[in-house]
This record gives C-alpha cells, structure tokens and sequence, in this order.
C-alpha cells in the first residue's frame, strides 16, 4: 500500500482499470473496514482517503477532538487490501484562495441540525472523486443522507461515479459503530442504545416516527424523521449523549443499492 500526501503523488499512483474510492475522516473500525472490503471485491485499484475535513465541521463541532491515529488506520487499511491511502494536509485540499462550493439543496435531518455540513461534505467529495476518478464510490448507509445529498449532486452535475451504499455495521448491542463512540463512557453507551432501539421499534409500526420517539426511553432526540434515498424510506434519528452526538437510521421501504 502506497501513502500519498500530495495531489501530484496521487495522480502518479493511479492506474488503468476498475477504480474504487472510500472517503473517509479516519478511526477506522469495522464499518470502514466493510467499505474497504466490498471496494478490495469488485475493483482493480483501491483508494482510501483519509481527511478531517475542516469544511463539514461547524465552528461548536467536534473536529478538534476528533479521534486521529494515522499508524494504526494505515495498518488496517494495508491488511484490507488497499491499494494506495491519500491523506492530504488542509492547506493541500484548500489552499490560500480557495472559493469554490458545492451547495446542494438539502433539507431536513441533518442538513438542518448541522448547517453548512453538507456543503463542506459536497465539496470534498466532488473534489476527491475529480482527483481519484473513480468508477465506484462506497458510502455506509449510517450517513444515509449524505448518500441522498452526493447522489442529488452526481446525478445534477453529471458526475461520473457510481455510489455505492453498504449496510451499517453494528456492534453486539446494536449500536451502530462510529468514530465518535470512542467518547462515550460506559452508562454513556448503555443510553446511546435508546437510539438504535427506537429506530427498531419504529421501523415496522404504522407511524414509525412516533413509535420511534414513543421508544427513546428518556434519549432526548434533536429529531426523528422520514428520509427517502431513491425511493426507499428511512427512518433518521440524532441525539446528542453527554457531549457526543450520534446519528442511526433503518430502512423502513424498500432497498438501499
Ligand atoms: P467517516 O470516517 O465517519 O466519515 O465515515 C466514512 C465512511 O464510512 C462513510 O461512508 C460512512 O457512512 C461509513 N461508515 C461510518 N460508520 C459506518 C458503519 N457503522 N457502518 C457502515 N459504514 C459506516
């Protein structure tokens, strides 16, 4: 596996054949490791971005705690078959000037708790998919609207990537895995599963968004929502446990491609 810090390294590194990309913000775990798997299964050529992105990171946001260990992620990403991990610098992603957006027009979920947070993802993403090129891009389906959103821009600027989505990989619990949860202590934990047991008692009621807030159990929710992604129906939740905010959705209708 080859590490590359530099645009003009990375374009040397790439080669003919099937291309796929997995961006990431690094702390790997296993949802990661998937993402890298399914893209090791059905490409010729594997990369790995590894990017805090200062942009999706709002000013009372979490980005200067943010869980970074460059060795170990570059060890588990060598044992995951991939080919080369990009880890640029800020300055290397937005250098002195830097003025361009993309702005999709997302609402709800999300696009409203965190403002600005799907631009600065937008504008990552189309610049890392205009550097790597690649024919597939894998996203988990955890950040379900972030799908919805790249798709929205893909498919309206004629961008030419496939998106991927993979299931959310869970621990034993249920608890969906996340960088983040490293924050939690252990009855932090123990209430964060009120998220995704909600969900579960939504997914199959009638009304799922007020079975689901029916079944926080004490969780103060920042919202419960409908989310559709190509015509399937998820029911999206975030809720902040102590300072950690954690966000989980199931797929209520329908199938995620
Ligand atoms: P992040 O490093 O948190 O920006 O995530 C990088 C990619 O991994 C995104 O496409 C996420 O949706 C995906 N991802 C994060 N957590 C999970 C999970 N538990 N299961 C599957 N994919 C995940």
């Amino acid at each position: 596996m080859r590490i590359v810090r530099r645009v003009t390294e990375l374009r040397l590194a790439l080669h003919d054949g099937r291309r796929g990309l997995v961006p990431t913000m690094g702390a790997f775990h296993e949802g990661h490791l998937s993402l890298m798997r399914a893209a090791r299964a059905q490409c010729e050529q594997v990369v790995v971005s590894l990017f805090v992105n200062p942009a999706q990171f709002g000013a009372r946001d979490d980005m200067g705690r943010y869980p970074r260990d460059e060795e170990r992620d570059a060890s588990l990403a060598e044992e995951a078959g991939v080919d080369v991990l990009f880890v640029p610098s800020p300055q290397e992603m937005y250098p002195e000037g830097f003025d361009t957006w993309v702005d999709v027009d997302a609402t709800g979920g999300e696009a409203r708790a965190r403002p600005g947070h799907f631009r600065g993802v937008a504008t990552v993403c189309l610049k890392l998919f205009n550097l790597v090129r690649p024919d597939v891009a894998f996203f988990g389906q955890k950040d379900a609207q972030q799908v919805a959103v790249l798709r929205r821009m893909v498919r309206d600027l004629n961008v030419g990537v496939h998106i991927r989505v993979l299931p959310t990989v869970r621990d034993a619990a249920g608890l969906a895995l996340s960088s983040r949860n490293a924050y939690l202590t252990e009855a932090e934990r123990q209430r964060a599963l009120g998220l995704p047991r909600a969900l579960e008692a939504g997914r199959t009621a009638h009304d799922p968004v007020a079975a689901a807030r029916a079944a926080l159990n004490g969780l103060e929710a920042e919202y419960v929502e409908l989310l559709d992604v190509d015509g399937a129906t998820l029911l999206t939740a975030a809720a902040r446990v102590g300072s950690t905010r954690l966000i989980d959705n199931v797929i209520v209708e329908g199938e995620l491609a």
